[in-house]
């Protein structure tokens, strides 16, 4: 079967698709099968000047509209964006290879989420009024203007509407570039709010690589700037955003914590490191991939998950009884195999998986490691891929300490029967996005994000909004003015 997912063109501007040839191509690789199925040009910048004069003329207008308004439109996007559950979910799959078991309940659906919360919250995004004795004063929320969200491979849709649902409630314009590996699912989401409603230019989608973002990111007329990526490209993008004050937020990489303590219910504990390691076939921020496994359970743990490993369906993601589907890139299969190898010279035990299903496609086996020690780098840089590693422990503060010993801060997890012991834990635990006898939801009325190097700023929730949006103070004073001379 030959499968294509070419769209009309490469970018969607001003309310249309609009290509220009004389950009670089980039070819969109389904990642099951290693074959091409559309081509996509990165923006020249032609390209990224009509992107960003757009927004600005969108976003004039779009900001004198009610909230209410605006929030009907987005509403509107997500009732669309579930209608077209299947048709979106099959377009996710093909992207990100993904398994459509998976991408049926995740993705489009976390993206109407986000459309319908910042909908409902759009008409009481309000200031304050501030009481001060005689006089007064109050705070007018404004929205920040231009805003340039620039996505990771891993969400494509959900990334998208992360970013623009928080930000077009406040009543900013966007311009989005997905990431390069995975371009088509922003340009589904941008027809779909031109059919809720949206103004033309109030969601522009622009392909390309880092060097199309980082033009973004320095134009003048961009207020702020959200980053999905990794923690090298956030440095950079930071920065380049530093240097004009804009504002920014950060979700960048993990390497977090999942602590299993040895009251846990096994099966639950179990559950919650597949969510957290193999789910996307690892390809989550928020994975916790140091499973610390009390010692006393360990070797329960390990038989058990291997039990659990058996029904795991490794095939055609489009088929709804697969459940792990292949890498998104031959890159990123590259790195994680490097990672692989890795932990075996560096005396890690592998307990399960280690091996790559013939291709094509960029296929990989769930694996996990036992005896993985904090030094070893499999225990210290984020993999991004399928690798779990289960590291031993005995008492409660060495636990948190080394859960603690890394750069990064985005996620942790605790598994135990005893509450006061999982809130305790979780209090010292350095991460922005907490679990307890659970791992990796991420409702939309939940903030989400990370501390340390793994980002600034929150998505989702009604955190996102100060994200979006800043106060004007305004002092009212009600008598007379008394200065000095
Ligand atoms: P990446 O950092 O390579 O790229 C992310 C995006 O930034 C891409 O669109 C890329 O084109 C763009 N980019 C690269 N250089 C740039 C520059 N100088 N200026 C502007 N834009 C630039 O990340 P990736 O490989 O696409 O995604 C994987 C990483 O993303 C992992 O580290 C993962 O943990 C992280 N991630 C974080 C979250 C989160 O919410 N915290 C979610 C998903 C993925």
């Amino acid at each position: 079967m030959t499968v294509t997912a070419q769209p009309k063109a490469s970018h969607f501007i001003n309310g249309s698709y609009i290509e220009d040839k004389a950009g670089t191509p980039i070819p969109v690789i389904y990642p099951a099968t290693g074959a091409q199925i559309a081509t996509v040009h990165a923006a020249t910048p032609a390209i990224i000047e009509q992107a960003l004069q757009g927004a600005r003329a969108a976003q004039a207008a779009w900001a004198k509209c009610s909230g209410t308004e605006r929030g009907r439109v987005l509403r509107r996007a997500a009732d669309i964006i579930r209608a077209h559950n299947r048709q979106m979910s099959e377009l996710e799959t093909l992207d990100t290879g993904k398994p459509l078991q998976e991408t049926l309940v995740a993705d489009a659906s976390s993206a109407a989420d986000a459309l319908e919360y910042f909908g409902g919250l759009a008409g009481s995004l309000t200031g304050d009024h501030i009481p001060l004795g005689q006089d007064w004063a109050y705070t007018i929320r404004e929205p920040l203007g231009v805003c340039v969200g620039i996505g990771a491979w891993n969400y494509p849709t959900q990334i998208a509407c992360w970013k623009a649902a928080p930000a077009l409630a406040c009543g900013n314009s966007m311009v989005f570039k997905p990431s390069e590996t995975t371009p088509l699912c922003a340009l589904r989401v941008a027809e779909i709010l031109i059919e809720a409603g949206a103004p033309a230019g109030l969601f522009n989608v622009v392909q390309g690589a880092g060097d199309v973002g980082a033009q973004l990111v320095t134009d003048p007329r961009v207020a702020k700037v959200s980053l999905t990526g990794s923690v090298p490209t956030g440095r950079k993008v930071y920065a380049a955003a530093a240097a004009e004050m804009k504002h920014v937020t950060m979700e960048l990489g993990g390497k977090s914590p999942l602590i299993v303590f040895e009251d846990a219910d096994l099966e639950d504990a179990i559950g919650g490191a597949i969510l957290g390691n193999f789910y996307s076939s690892g390809q989550v921020c928020s994975n916790g991939t140091r499973v610390f496994v009390h010692k006393r359970l360990k070797e329960a743990f390990l038989g058990r998950l291997a039990e659990r490993l058996k029904d795991v369906r490794i095939g055609d993601p489009l088929d709804e009884t697969t459940n792990f589907g292949p890498m998104t890139s031959a890159a990123q299969l590259d790195i994680v195999k490097g990672y692989i190898a890795t932990g075996q010279r560096e005396g890690a035990r592998l307990v399960a998986g280690g091996r790559y299903p013939e291709g094509p496609g960029f296929w990989i086996e769930p694996t996990v490691f036992a005896d993985v020690t904090d030094d070893m780098t499999i225990a210290r840089e984020e993999i991004f891929g399928a690798v779990m590693c289960v590291l031993d422990f005995e008492e409660e503060d060495d636990v948190i300490a080394r859960a603690n010993a890394t750069q990064y801060g985005l996620s942790a997890g605790v598994f135990t029967r005893d509450l006061s012991r999982a809130h305790r834990v979780i209090a010292r635990l350095e991460a922005g996005t907490c679990f307890i006898n659970s791992y990796n939801d991420a409702p939309v009325e939940m903030p989400f994000g990370g501390v340390k190097m793994s980002g600034v700023g929150r998505e989702n929730a009604t955190a996102a909004i100060q994200h979006y949006s800043q106060l004007k103070s305004v002092y009212v004073r009600m008598g007379r003015v008394e200065a000095p001379f």
